[in-house]
């Protein structure tokens, strides 16, 4: 690579663009595309220019200070957000013409003093709680939430633009809490039906959802991890044409020969059995490389397989070239799209004891990110 960049994240714009016209036409409903923690690590802003380009309705992230980035950006579209806390500052989220997600009656309350001080009626969406027991109002509390709504509406504090939940096993299809919850969530629409609730958009999908159980579609799916190119049930065959967008690259820092015996890293958790090479690669757990993938990662150097050697450090890992002796500067590819010999993001979770959106959500620290392809 140029620039003397030590280790880079390459995102593959084009491939977002396709998997979101892609899950676009599957689902046949609006897309509500989620870029929260910067889009998943693969850089909020890009992403979310190309996800409009191809064709997304809507926005979605966490938090109030995702929103302001994006609008910060000249970001104009429909935009969710859904993790507000006690004492949020929502004059601004009103202004910036966001859909805001309530869980409960005091957070109505919040946002109808908010919307009185800006002097236009907020957008609000409502979260029930269907079986998750994480964010949304509790069952127990749907009549007096959805209530609230209501008469926040009619008093013009906000218009109500949404109903939705989540699921807790949308990566198990036949999970009997997946019936479960959209029977659940069908109650509540038709308590708001009742209390005179008229949403623009019902929603309940996240990306394994969209894919595998096409009556929990309604009007809009939030999908993420697929917009990115990664399989949202790992193991459950859907056939999906996604494209892998996140490569992580590096260059070998260095190249030398190991003695039979010779121990590697911190603890010497690994000794040469035979002679070797071993090559140092600059990225570590400061980038995100779990220490948990120690003695247990593959990387390819110039498109072989190898494995990582020894724990891995803050700044490096070092891996086994089993006595070859490529070039330091070499290409080292830590995991990207499936072929090439490549280690794959769902390759390291399996290793790591944990699930692809945590590897590709927590790579990062020190590397830099370059776009590739034509909405870069
Ligand atoms: C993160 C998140 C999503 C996206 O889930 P994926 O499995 O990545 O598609 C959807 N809805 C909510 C509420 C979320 O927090």
């Amino acid at each position: 690579m140029s620039g003397g960049s030590r280790a880079e994240i390459v995102v593959d714009l084009d491939a977002i663009g396709h998997n979101v016209s892609t899950l676009r036409a599957l689902t046949g409903v609006a897309m509500i595309t989620v870029v929260k923690a910067d889009a998943y690590g693969h850089g909020m802003l890009p992403v979310a220019r190309a996800a409009r380009a191809a064709g997304a309705e809507w926005l979605a992230v966490a938090t109030l200070d995702e929103v302001r980035r994006l609008r910060a950006a000249g970001d104009t579209g429909r935009l969710l957000t859904w993790l507000t806390v006690p004492d949020e500052q929502y004059d601004h989220a009103i202004r910036a013409d966001v859909d805001l997600t309530a869980y409960s009656v005091a957070e109505l309350d919040e946002i109808a003093a908010a919307a009185t001080h800006v002097g236009a009626p907020a957008r609000v969406q409502l979260k029930v709680d269907t079986g998750l027991s994480r964010g949304g109002a509790a069952r127990a509390d749907w009549e007096p939430f959805l209530a609230r709504a209501r008469a926040g509406e009619q008093a013009g504090q906000w218009k109500v633009t949404g109903i939705w939940s989540h699921f807790a096993c949308a990566d198990e299809p036949a999970h009997p809490a997946n019936d479960a919850q959209q029977a659940a969530f069908d109650d509540a629409l038709a308590l708001a039906d009742d209390i005179g609730l008229t949403p623009e958009i019902r929603h309940l999908a996240n990306s394994a959802a969209a894919i595998l159980r096409p009556q929990s579609r309604y009007d809009a799916v939030r999908v993420g991890l697929a917009t990115y190119g990664l399989d949202p049930a790992p193991g459950v065959d859907h056939g999906t044409d996604l494209r892998v967008a996140m490569t992580v690259r590096a260059e070998l820092a260095l190249v030398k020969q190991l003695e039979a015996g010779d121990a590697v890293s911190y603890g010497h958790t690994w000794t040469a059995p035979e002679r070797t090479t071993i090559g140092l690669v600059p990225a570590g757990y400061a980038e995100g490389v779990p220490v948990a993938g120690s003695n247990r990662l593959e990387v390819t150097v110039d498109g072989k397989r190898r494995p990582v050697r020894g724990r891995v450090c803050m700044d490096q890992v070092l891996v086994d070239l089993g006595g070859d002796t490529p070039p330091e500067g070499s290409e080292v590819v830590l995991f990207g799209p499936p072929g090439g010999g490549r280690a794959t993001a769902q390759d390291w979770a399996e290793a790591c004891g944990t699930i692809n959106y945590e590897i590709v959500t927590r790579i990062g620290g020190r590397m830099t990110r370059r776009y590739t392809g034509a909405t870069s």
